[in-house]
């Protein structure tokens, strides 16, 4: 199969599962420019697809590949040379390229540390929800290993964790060069632990570790039943901290709230600072619509910078990629586009889901992870293998819809609320003491995550 034929499958794929705007806009003009036996790079118009490509469609992409040829573990992105301003079209509603995003993109990344040095404390806007993580790493940022040791910041996705973790190593270069950094999202960081144990030389990698004077790993609920990254984690991070060298650690949740963490390692992560990002208000929206605005030198209309700040409230990558595209099309035509243009503009961007659990979602993965039918799961069977499968699906609901006792009753073929409580408290409890329920609810977990990825 060649890499043309590869990716029109995959494509055929995508198409099938997403509206026909949808696709057009994120999958046009890409294409399959490399690949080796386990990985292929795709090559996309400009760094906003890039940037969706890699959050949004990823596993999808991927599975659809693996279904083709298995090997494949990695899908990369690059920004090719198609021009799409040329491709451009009068109708607002198509996609229009962020040149800007591309300009971002190339933002030099320094490979000995990681960091790049787009991401400061000076183009960070502080507001009520990141306060507390804001000045806590320019704290750190000032007395690495002095003031809170280990950091950990932790929020949704979106909302400025990675940027205030690279400010952090960028100003600590900045103040002392000669000062080892190294940022590092988890899943790299989990890669290389894999091969260094395939290479027979984790001794190596400690080694290299050892020497370092600000560690920042990034997204670290990633390790979650990892046992043989955590072993290398925990040794490290005793290392470090013995010699008051920095660890600053981000996640998209509290260290109690991941699951399958060592306790050894979840106390350590406790053991310093934590320090959350949560939702910013619609001031702070807007003031980051204005300063992200005046660093492009582009200013908007007022009503429209209102109307992007009214309309996406839940993530700052996605308020900054909606600005970026009515900036990249102001730009195109030359003149500022009134109000009416931009919600025509934003349409499509507006309407992309959010991702959401949903208890169709949560019961459909319970009942695939068991390989039972989704009927036996709802419906009163009496069938003995369907019992905990129906108590697991139970906790689950309450625990990631916060959907109440009695309707979680009704869902599942109409039990009485106290036979749901009696379930939530039977698995709590299992969840806490037994390692294989905590390690089942895990994987149930991750087949949720994944397909609401979808
Ligand atoms: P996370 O790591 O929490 O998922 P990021 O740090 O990647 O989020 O932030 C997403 C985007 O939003 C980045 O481009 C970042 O620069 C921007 N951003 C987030 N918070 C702020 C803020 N308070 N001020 C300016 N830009 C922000
Ligand atoms: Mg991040």
């Amino acid at each position: 199969m060649t890499k043309e034929e590869l990716w029109k499958a995959v494509l055929g794929e995508m198409e099938t599962s997403l509206s026909k705007a949808n696709f057009t806009t994120w999958f046009k003009n890409t294409s399959i420019v490399a690949s080796e036996t386990d990985s292929i790079v795709v090559s996309v118009p400009n760094g906003f697809i890039k940037e969706w490509l890699e959050n949004k469609f990823n596993k999808q992409i991927l599975t659809s590949i693996q279904h083709l040829v298995p090997e494949i573990r990695e899908v990369r992105y690059t920004i090719g040379n198609n021009n799409p301003f040329l491709n451009a079209k009068k109708d607002f509603s198509q996609f229009v390229p962020d040149k800007l995003a591309d300009q971002k993109q190339s933002g030099e990344v320094n490979p000995q540390t990681n960091l790049n040095k787009k991401y400061s404390f000076d183009s960070f806007v502080v507001g009520s929800h990141n306060e507390l993580a804001h000045a806590a790493t320019l704290a750190v940022s000032k007395g690495p290993g002095k003031v809170y040791n280990p950091l950990f910041l932790y929020g949704g996705v979106g909302l400025g964790k990675t940027h205030l973790l690279q400010s952090t190593g960028n100003k600590v270069l900045e103040d002392d060069p000669t000062k080892k950094i190294l940022y590092i999202p988890s899943e790299r960081l989990t890669q290389e632990i894999v091969e260094s144990v395939r290479n027979k030389s984790v001794e190596d990698l400690k080694h290299r570790y050892a020497k370092i004077d600000v560690l920042i790993i990034d997204d670290i609920q990633f390790i979650a039943g990892k046992e043989k990254t955590q072993e290398i984690i925990f040794s490290t991070f005793n290392e470090l901290y013995g010699k008051n060298k920095q660890i600053i650690l981000s996640s998209d949740r509290p260290p109690k709230a991941i699951p399958a963490l060592e306790e050894r390692l979840r106390s350590r992560f406790e053991g310093g600072m934590i320090a959350d990002v949560s939702l910013p208000d619609y001031e702070t929206r807007l003031a980051i619509l204005k300063m992200k605005s005046k660093q492009k030198n582009f200013e908007l209309d007022e009503n429209v910078y209102s109307y992007i700040a009214t309309n996406i409230q839940k993530n700052i990558r996605e308020l900054e990629g909606a600005l970026n595209r009515v900036i990249a099309v102001s730009q195109i035509y030359n003149k500022s586009l009134d109000l009416k243009e931009v919600k025509k503009l934003l349409v499509t961007y507006l309407s992309t889901p959010y991702k959401k659990t949903t208890p169709q979602l949560i019961l459909k993965s319970v009942s695939d992870f068991y390989g039972i039918s989704l009927q036996d799961l709802v419906k009163r069977s009496r069938k003995k293998e369907v019992v905990r499968p129906r108590q697991i699906a139970m906790y689950l609901l309450r625990e990631e819809t916060k959907s109440s006792f009695p309707e979680i009753g009704q869902k599942l073929g109409g039990r009485d609320h106290s036979t749901v409580i009696h379930a939530y408290e039977k698995v709590k409890t299992e969840e806490e003491s037994d390692e294989a329920t905590k390690q089942e609810l895990v994987l149930i977990k991750e087949r949720i995550y994944q397909s609401m990825d979808k």
